[in-house]
């Protein structure tokens, strides 16, 4: 799974997604700030335990549809401290796969 993240996130570089910013704060008091895409195409993150949240899509007739999320969790050792700076990724790996996935507008179309 993880080679499919990072294969999809180099070929979705120019993705506007990818150029969110990501900020890591170690509790020493370091901090870094990194892209989607330097995060995601690094490969340096673990999956966590996939939980069960309720759908923000929930409609009116159906009551407590649950979906699940895995969290990606990146971990990264400080370099004043060499204590691990560990942070989550603010989309999960269910919704994230669709973001990549999605072709960005064809130009020709409007032309
Ligand atoms: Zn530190």
């Amino acid at each position: 799974m993880k080679e499919l993240i990072v294969s999809l996130s180099e070929k979705n570089r120019q993705n506007k997604f990818l150029k969110n910013k990501l900020e890591l704060r170690c509790k020493c008091g370091y901090n870094e700030t990194l892209t989607y895409y330097d995060f995601l195409s690094a490969g340096e993150y673990n999956f966590g335990q996939p939980v069960s949240i309720v759908s923000p899509f929930i409609s009116e007739s159906i009551y407590d549809e649950t979906i699940t999320a895995t969290p990606i969790l990146l971990t990264k050792k400080c370099p004043d401290c060499g204590e691990d700076i560990v942070s989550v990724f603010p989309v999960s790996l269910e919704n994230l796969v669709p973001i990549l996935n999605m072709k960005p507008p064809d130009p020709q179309m409007y032309g």
